[in-house]
């Protein structure tokens, strides 16, 4: 099984699903790039200490193409992520830091 052996055959679209099946390296950087290592909702600087989380768009994680995917800040990301882990611990800490 090689995702670049088979060249026969003019299925180009369900070679492309299995290209972007998976959240590569090559993807992400597709998509800093193009974000221009930047959170593409608040625009902080993503380098260093703040790591790149990347956003579903349409909210299925087997659909990696670039242009479903954003690049975020941590904070935005989890904004963005009802359904997180950490979204109750977030909240509260949103709670308390607004009294
Ligand atoms: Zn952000």
């Amino acid at each position: 099984m090689s995702f670049f052996g088979n060249a026969s055959g003019n299925n180009s679209k369900s070679k492309n699903r299995e290209k972007y099946k998976e959240l590569t390296l090559a993807i992400k950087q597709i998509v800093l790039e193009r974000s221009k290592n930047r959170c593409q909702n608040c625009s902080k600087k993503l380098s260093g200490s703040t790591q790149p989380q990347f956003y579903y768009v349409n909210g299925s994680k087997k659909d990696n193409r670039p242009e479903n995917l954003r690049a975020l800040c941590s904070e935005c990301y989890e904004d963005r992520s009802p359904k997180h882990k950490n979204n109750l611990f977030s909240s509260i800490k949103k709670i308390l830091s607004r009294n």
